[in-house]
Protein backbone atom coordinates (compact mmCIF):
# COMPACT_ATOMS: atom_id res chain seq x y z
CA UNK A 1 0.00 0.00 0.00
CA UNK A 2 1.25 3.86 -0.87
CA UNK A 3 -0.27 7.09 -0.35
CA UNK A 4 -2.94 8.72 1.74
CA UNK A 5 -5.73 6.65 2.05
CA UNK A 6 -9.16 8.38 1.75
CA UNK A 7 -10.95 6.12 4.00
CA UNK A 8 -8.97 5.93 7.19
CA UNK A 9 -11.83 8.22 9.03
CA UNK A 10 -14.10 6.32 7.43
CA UNK A 11 -12.79 2.90 8.44
CA UNK A 12 -12.10 3.96 11.95
CA UNK A 13 -15.46 5.05 12.18
CA UNK A 14 -17.14 1.92 10.98
CA UNK A 15 -15.00 -0.37 13.95
CA UNK A 16 -16.05 2.47 16.13
CA UNK A 17 -20.36 2.24 16.01
CA UNK A 18 -20.79 -0.78 13.88
CA UNK A 19 -18.31 -3.27 15.87
CA UNK A 20 -17.26 -2.02 18.99
CA UNK A 21 -20.28 -0.17 19.74
CA UNK A 22 -22.12 -3.12 19.71
CA UNK A 23 -20.09 -4.93 22.08
CA UNK A 24 -17.12 -6.70 19.93
CA UNK A 25 -14.23 -6.31 22.50
CA UNK A 26 -11.55 -8.41 21.37
CA UNK A 27 -8.49 -5.48 21.13
CA UNK A 28 -6.62 -7.56 18.13
CA UNK A 29 -9.53 -8.02 15.88
CA UNK A 30 -10.64 -4.24 16.23
CA UNK A 31 -7.04 -3.01 15.11
CA UNK A 32 -7.01 -5.62 12.25
CA UNK A 33 -10.20 -4.12 11.10
CA UNK A 34 -9.07 -0.54 11.38
CA UNK A 35 -5.82 -1.51 9.12
CA UNK A 36 -7.74 -3.58 6.47
CA UNK A 37 -8.36 -0.95 3.56
CA UNK A 38 -12.04 -2.77 3.31
CA UNK A 39 -12.24 -0.71 -0.45
CA UNK A 40 -9.83 -2.74 -1.55
CA UNK A 41 -12.10 -5.94 -1.13
CA UNK A 42 -15.37 -4.51 -3.45
CA UNK A 43 -15.91 -3.78 -6.86
CA UNK A 44 -14.98 -0.32 -8.08
CA UNK A 45 -18.57 0.74 -8.25
CA UNK A 46 -19.08 0.19 -4.60
CA UNK A 47 -15.56 1.46 -3.35
CA UNK A 48 -17.34 4.38 -1.42
CA UNK A 49 -19.90 2.11 -0.20
CA UNK A 50 -17.53 -0.54 1.39
CA UNK A 51 -17.78 1.15 4.99
CA UNK A 52 -20.92 0.58 4.74
CA UNK A 53 -23.35 -1.30 7.84
CA UNK A 54 -24.12 -3.83 5.43
CA UNK A 55 -22.97 -6.85 2.70
CA UNK A 56 -22.19 -5.27 -0.82
CA UNK A 57 -22.72 -7.61 -4.34
CA UNK A 58 -18.68 -8.41 -5.77
CA UNK A 59 -20.07 -10.17 -9.07
CA UNK A 60 -21.40 -14.07 -9.57
CA UNK A 61 -24.31 -13.74 -7.49
CA UNK A 62 -22.12 -13.66 -4.17
CA UNK A 63 -21.37 -10.64 -1.45
CA UNK A 64 -18.32 -9.67 1.02
CA UNK A 65 -20.02 -9.67 4.17
CA UNK A 66 -21.38 -7.16 6.58
CA UNK A 67 -18.30 -5.83 8.49
CA UNK A 68 -20.07 -6.39 11.74
CA UNK A 69 -21.05 -10.10 11.07
CA UNK A 70 -17.41 -10.79 9.53
CA UNK A 71 -16.18 -9.04 13.24
CA UNK A 72 -18.68 -11.31 15.36
CA UNK A 73 -17.78 -14.50 13.51
CA UNK A 74 -13.74 -13.84 13.79
CA UNK A 75 -14.27 -13.05 17.76
CA UNK A 76 -16.01 -16.43 17.84
CA UNK A 77 -13.17 -18.27 16.98
CA UNK A 78 -10.83 -17.21 19.62
CA UNK A 79 -7.91 -16.96 17.49
CA UNK A 80 -4.59 -17.40 18.85
CA UNK A 81 -1.37 -16.09 16.91
CA UNK A 82 0.32 -19.27 16.28
CA UNK A 83 -3.07 -20.70 14.57
CA UNK A 84 -4.05 -21.86 11.34
CA UNK A 85 -7.15 -21.57 10.18
CA UNK A 86 -9.25 -22.70 7.45
CA UNK A 87 -11.87 -20.57 5.38
CA UNK A 88 -14.43 -22.06 3.00
CA UNK A 89 -15.85 -19.50 0.97
CA UNK A 90 -13.29 -16.78 0.07
CA UNK A 91 -15.23 -14.17 -2.11
CA UNK A 92 -13.99 -11.02 -2.13
CA UNK A 93 -10.70 -12.20 0.45
CA UNK A 94 -11.89 -9.48 3.04
CA UNK A 95 -12.38 -12.20 5.83
CA UNK A 96 -9.27 -14.13 4.62
CA UNK A 97 -7.37 -11.01 5.44
CA UNK A 98 -8.78 -10.14 8.00
CA UNK A 99 -7.82 -13.57 9.95
CA UNK A 100 -4.47 -13.33 8.20
CA UNK A 101 -3.97 -10.59 10.40
CA UNK A 102 -4.73 -12.39 13.80
CA UNK A 103 -2.55 -15.66 12.84
CA UNK A 104 0.24 -17.08 11.22
CA UNK A 105 -1.38 -18.83 8.36
CA UNK A 106 -4.92 -19.09 6.52
CA UNK A 107 -6.13 -21.37 3.79
CA UNK A 108 -9.22 -20.16 2.19
CA UNK A 109 -11.34 -22.43 -0.51
CA UNK A 110 -13.42 -20.62 -2.81
CA UNK A 111 -15.95 -22.56 -5.50
CA UNK A 112 -15.68 -20.00 -8.27
CA UNK A 113 -12.83 -19.42 -9.89
CA UNK A 114 -12.95 -16.31 -11.16
CA UNK A 115 -14.03 -15.08 -7.79
CA UNK A 116 -10.78 -16.88 -6.02
CA UNK A 117 -8.65 -14.99 -9.18
CA UNK A 118 -9.96 -11.67 -7.66
CA UNK A 119 -9.88 -12.29 -4.37
CA UNK A 120 -6.12 -12.83 -4.61
CA UNK A 121 -5.57 -9.55 -6.53
CA UNK A 122 -7.20 -7.44 -3.53
CA UNK A 123 -5.24 -9.72 -0.92
CA UNK A 124 -1.82 -8.80 -2.68
CA UNK A 125 -3.18 -5.07 -3.14
CA UNK A 126 -3.91 -5.13 0.15
CA UNK A 127 -0.41 -6.61 1.31
CA UNK A 128 -1.88 -9.57 2.77
CA UNK A 129 1.11 -12.05 2.18
CA UNK A 130 0.02 -15.32 4.66
CA UNK A 131 -3.18 -16.31 3.03
CA UNK A 132 -3.17 -19.23 0.18
CA UNK A 133 -6.56 -19.48 -1.61
CA UNK A 134 -7.92 -22.78 -3.06
CA UNK A 135 -9.90 -23.15 -6.01
CA UNK A 136 -12.55 -26.31 -4.97
CA UNK A 137 -15.61 -27.84 -3.03
CA UNK A 138 -14.86 -26.62 0.61
CA UNK A 139 -17.08 -28.91 1.40
CA UNK A 140 -14.98 -31.28 1.70
CA UNK A 141 -12.61 -29.12 3.76
CA UNK A 142 -8.47 -29.20 2.53
CA UNK A 143 -7.22 -32.33 3.75
CA UNK A 144 -3.38 -32.15 2.82
CA UNK A 145 -2.97 -29.23 5.45
CA UNK A 146 -5.49 -30.75 8.22
CA UNK A 147 -5.95 -30.40 11.34
CA UNK A 148 -7.09 -26.45 12.18
CA UNK A 149 -7.07 -24.36 14.86
CA UNK A 150 -9.65 -22.68 13.48
CA UNK A 151 -12.43 -23.22 10.57
CA UNK A 152 -14.55 -20.57 9.38
CA UNK A 153 -17.43 -21.37 6.80
CA UNK A 154 -18.32 -18.49 5.50
CA UNK A 155 -21.52 -19.48 3.40
CA UNK A 156 -25.05 -20.72 4.55
CA UNK A 157 -25.22 -24.97 4.89
CA UNK A 158 -27.91 -27.04 6.03
CA UNK A 159 -25.51 -28.88 8.70
CA UNK A 160 -21.60 -28.63 8.95
CA UNK A 161 -20.32 -30.81 6.45
CA UNK A 162 -18.61 -34.30 8.35
CA UNK A 163 -15.18 -33.81 6.72
CA UNK A 164 -14.90 -30.43 7.85
CA UNK A 165 -15.45 -31.64 11.30
CA UNK A 166 -12.83 -34.61 10.86
CA UNK A 167 -10.46 -31.26 9.86
CA UNK A 168 -10.70 -29.68 13.33
CA UNK A 169 -7.73 -29.66 15.54
CA UNK A 170 -8.39 -31.38 18.99
CA UNK A 171 -9.23 -27.75 20.71
CA UNK A 172 -10.43 -26.78 17.31
CA UNK A 173 -13.02 -24.02 17.20
CA UNK A 174 -15.44 -23.52 13.88
CA UNK A 175 -17.88 -20.95 12.83
CA UNK A 176 -20.66 -21.46 10.24
CA UNK A 177 -24.14 -20.38 9.32
CA UNK A 178 -25.99 -23.25 9.48
CA UNK A 179 -30.08 -24.30 8.84
CA UNK A 180 -32.06 -23.02 5.99
CA UNK A 181 -31.24 -21.67 2.56
CA UNK A 182 -32.53 -18.04 3.48
CA UNK A 183 -31.73 -17.28 6.98
CA UNK A 184 -29.79 -19.86 9.22
CA UNK A 185 -28.38 -19.53 13.26
CA UNK A 186 -24.96 -18.81 13.54
CA UNK A 187 -23.22 -22.31 15.17
CA UNK A 188 -19.50 -22.81 17.20
CA UNK A 189 -18.39 -25.74 17.69
CA UNK A 190 -15.39 -26.99 19.80
CA UNK A 191 -13.73 -29.86 19.77
CA UNK A 192 -12.50 -31.39 23.51
CA UNK A 193 -11.62 -34.72 23.71
CA UNK A 194 -12.90 -36.17 20.13
CA UNK A 195 -15.95 -34.62 21.09
CA UNK A 196 -17.99 -31.66 19.53
CA UNK A 197 -20.04 -29.18 21.42
CA UNK A 198 -22.07 -27.30 19.96
CA UNK A 199 -23.66 -23.20 21.04
CA UNK A 200 -25.85 -21.42 18.34
CA UNK A 201 -25.74 -18.05 18.58
CA UNK A 202 -28.18 -15.00 16.75
CA UNK A 203 -29.32 -15.22 13.12
CA UNK A 204 -28.17 -14.45 10.18
CA UNK A 205 -28.78 -14.84 6.20
CA UNK A 206 -25.89 -16.07 3.94
CA UNK A 207 -25.08 -16.91 0.57
CA UNK A 208 -25.65 -20.96 0.06
CA UNK A 209 -22.55 -23.02 0.02
CA UNK A 210 -22.86 -25.12 -2.90
CA UNK A 211 -21.49 -28.54 -2.96
CA UNK A 212 -21.54 -32.37 -2.06
CA UNK A 213 -21.63 -31.82 1.74
CA UNK A 214 -24.05 -28.83 1.52
CA UNK A 215 -26.47 -27.45 -0.70
CA UNK A 216 -26.93 -29.69 -3.92
CA UNK A 217 -27.09 -28.03 -7.33
CA UNK A 218 -26.17 -24.51 -8.95
CA UNK A 219 -27.02 -21.35 -6.56
N1 LIG B 1 -15.69 -14.50 3.13
C1 LIG B 1 -16.14 -13.71 2.01
C2 LIG B 1 -15.59 -12.31 2.04
O1 LIG B 1 -14.86 -11.96 2.95
O2 LIG B 1 -15.86 -11.57 1.08
C3 LIG B 1 -17.63 -13.72 1.85
C4 LIG B 1 -18.11 -15.06 1.40
S1 LIG B 1 -19.54 -15.05 0.37
C5 LIG B 1 -20.80 -14.61 1.52
C6 LIG B 1 -19.71 -16.82 0.18
C7 LIG B 1 -18.68 -17.42 -0.76
O3 LIG B 1 -18.74 -18.84 -0.63
C8 LIG B 1 -18.94 -17.13 -2.25
O4 LIG B 1 -17.83 -16.56 -2.85
C9 LIG B 1 -19.24 -18.51 -2.83
O5 LIG B 1 -18.82 -18.68 -4.17
C10 LIG B 1 -18.47 -19.40 -1.88
N2 LIG B 1 -18.88 -20.81 -1.87
C11 LIG B 1 -20.12 -21.34 -1.96
N3 LIG B 1 -20.05 -22.69 -1.91
C12 LIG B 1 -18.74 -23.01 -1.75
C13 LIG B 1 -18.02 -24.24 -1.63
N4 LIG B 1 -18.61 -25.43 -1.63
N5 LIG B 1 -16.69 -24.18 -1.49
C14 LIG B 1 -16.03 -23.00 -1.48
N6 LIG B 1 -16.66 -21.80 -1.60
C15 LIG B 1 -18.00 -21.81 -1.73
Amino acid sequence: MSGADPYTELRHAMVEGQIRARGVSDQRLLAAMRKIPRHFFVPPAYERAAYQDNPLPIGEGQTISQPYIVAVMTELLALKPGDTVLEIGTGSGYQAAILGELVGRVISVERIASVAEQAGENLKRAGVGNVTIIVGDGTKGYPAEAPYDAILITAATPTVPEPLIEQMAEGGRLVAPTGPRDCQDLVRLVKRGGQVERTTFGGVCFVPLIGEYGWRGAD
